[in-house]
């Protein structure tokens, strides 16, 4: 039996200021009634501290590899866990493009994550030439190989699979490659880690409302990292309550006593 989370993470990236507040609120509202998952929402360092609530995970969008330091406008895991965040996204592409962000650089933000006691959410991708290339699966196990330390754990580490030409763009791979590829990258996480094939893997990459269910519904992904669409509770609040149908869905065709958010396999929609 595996023990994956069930994670709907929303990345705020550079958006927001205290008068959207107000739609955190509404998101941790309705996280309340969705315990069956977690509702993650990584937000500007600036919101972080003002944002606490009940219903929600927090987590900052980067940190520095230093636990602390002469690192101008840096900002430390340390400091994201003081301002009341447990989990970190790392490796994000808009940080390895927008701040050429090596897979060392980020196994190394990795550690200090960890050492901070945060989760660390590590992304990976290929970019659109990659893909046309067919070099989607090299450039995921040389990221896999570098960005993940040997000691990442089902608990200290989610992997995010985002195809760098999904993200903001409106296009998805299909749900047969989505699902190809997080098989893939699930057996790479077992070869590397150990019980690394429970780290939970989340799909990004313009997941919307309206695909979040066929997206969530594949056997291997575990939930969603969320930009665009998780700025409003209007679009969010329907991605989390499609993850947490597809868990119910899953409990329900295994007809299995497991609990949703801790069940391995939902083996639905598709049969690879
Ligand atoms: C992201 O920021 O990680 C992301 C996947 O963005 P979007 O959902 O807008 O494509």
């Amino acid at each position: 039996m595996t023990h994956r989370r069930k994670i709907a993470a929303g990345n705020w990236k550079m958006f927001g200021v205290a008068a959207d507040l107000p739609e955190v609120a509404a998101i941790a509202q309705a996280g309340r009634d969705l315990p069956e998952i977690v509702t993650l929402l990584c937000l500007p360092a600036t919101l972080l501290s003002r944002a606490g609530a009940d219903g929600l995970a927090l987590g900052g969008q980067d940190c520095h590899a230093a636990a602390q330091g002469a690192h101008t406008g840096d900002t430390s895991a340390a400091m994201r866990a003081d301002a009341g965040a447990a989990y970190v996204i790392l490796g994000h592409s808009e940080r390895r493009s927008d701040h050429a962000e090596q897979d060392a650089d980020v196994a190394a933000k990795a550690q200090a994550a960890w050492a901070a006691g945060l989760t660390a959410v590590i992304c990976v991708g290929e970019t659109r030439e990659d893909y046309e290339a067919g070099q989607t699966l090299d450039v995921l196990q040389r990221q896999v190989t570098g960005s993940i330390p040997a000691d990442a754990t089902p608990q200290n580490t989610i992997v995010a699979y985002e195809p760098v030409w999904a993200i903001g763009t409106g296009l998805t791979p299909t749900a047969d490659e989505i699902q190809a590829v997080h098989a893939k990258l699930r057996g790479m996480l077992g070869a590397q880690v150990s019980g690394g094939e429970d780290i939970s893997v989340l799909y990004g990459g313009s997941v919307k409302p309206g695909n979040a269910a066929d997206i969530f519904g594949l056997p291997d992904v575990d939930g969603g990292l969320v930009g665009g669409a998780s700025l409003k509770s209007t679009d969010f609040v329907p991605i989390m309550q499609a993850l947490a149908q597809a868990c119910s869905l899953g409990v329900n065709r295994l007809q299995t006593a497991d609990r949703c958010g801790c069940i391995g396999r939902l083996q639905i929609h598709l049969h690879l």
